[in-house]
């Protein structure tokens, strides 16, 4: 029996899971188990409620154009909740197609206009025949850890106020291919276009989600074990 229990969203994880997103789950229960926590994991689609107060951590996925036209309509009535979510500082990761969904729009590859949340400052454009597909490095400057991915995304991002990428260029294109950036930080959203899946990769990210749901969630609590855990490169 695991000493702490989290809750995880996983935001219509029915329709938003490409590229394997779902492995992401798998490397959170992974690390989770070796730092004495279990997880609960609960999809939250179409028409669900979702209770900011109830979940420890989310993820939002990637996805096609077609399945984020689908969630962008049901966006709307989520969008007071997740913003909660997002200012009581609980831990969010958005990859791809939720990352963009998490900004004010996204121009998908027909040129249709999908609004977002609008709840980071970030837009995406599409870009004409042409989609960034292909293995991915960056550095993330705050900490100097690399990551590694793989991406493949008609969307360009551009970051906007308040958000900061979660690393630079190496080696791939990253948010558009023009500004070395990738990803986004914003709060304890973290955003990305690896997939791969990400936590997987990079196990650093996927400590660092936990021990911020840890902490929020069990603040008398003494996590100097968790905080030891060592993360084995995995790329
Ligand atoms: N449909 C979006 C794009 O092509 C997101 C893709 C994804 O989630 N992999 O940019």
């Amino acid at each position: 029996m695991a000493k702490y229990h989290l809750r995880l969203a996983h935001l219509y994880g029915n329709l938003l899971n490409t590229y394997s997103d779902v492995g992401n789950i798998i490397a959170l229960r992974y690390y989770a188990q070796q730092m004495n926590a279990d997880i609960d994991v609960q999809v939250i689609s179409i028409d669900d409620h979702f209770d900011p107060d109830h979940f420890d951590l989310a993820l939002f996925g990637g996805g096609q154009d077609y399945e984020q036209v689908v969630v962008a309509k049901d966006l709307p009535q989520k969008r007071a909740a997740i913003k909660k979510f997002i200012d009581d500082n609980k831990p969010l990761l958005a990859i791809c197609g939720g990352y963009q969904l998490l900004g004010h729009y996204y121009i998908g590859a027909n040129g249709e206009k999908i609004p977002g949340l609008g709840l980071l400052d970030h837009y995406t454009l599409s870009q004409d025949h042409n989609r960034f597909i292909g293995d991915i490095t960056i550095k993330n400057e705050e900490n100097g850890q690399e990551y590694h991915g793989f991406e493949n995304h008609n969307g360009r991002t551009f970051l906007g106020e308040g958000e900061r990428p979660l690393g630079t260029v190496v080696t791939g294109n990253g948010n558009n291919g023009e500004d070395g950036t990738e990803g986004a930080i914003y709060k304890e959203v973290y955003c990305s276009y690896f997939h791969g899946p990400i936590l997987t990769r990079n196990g650093e990210i996927a400590k660092h989600l936990l021990l911020t749901a840890l902490q929020n969630k069990y603040p008398e609590a003494d996590l100097t074990a968790a905080k030891s855990l060592q993360i084995k490169p995995t790329f």
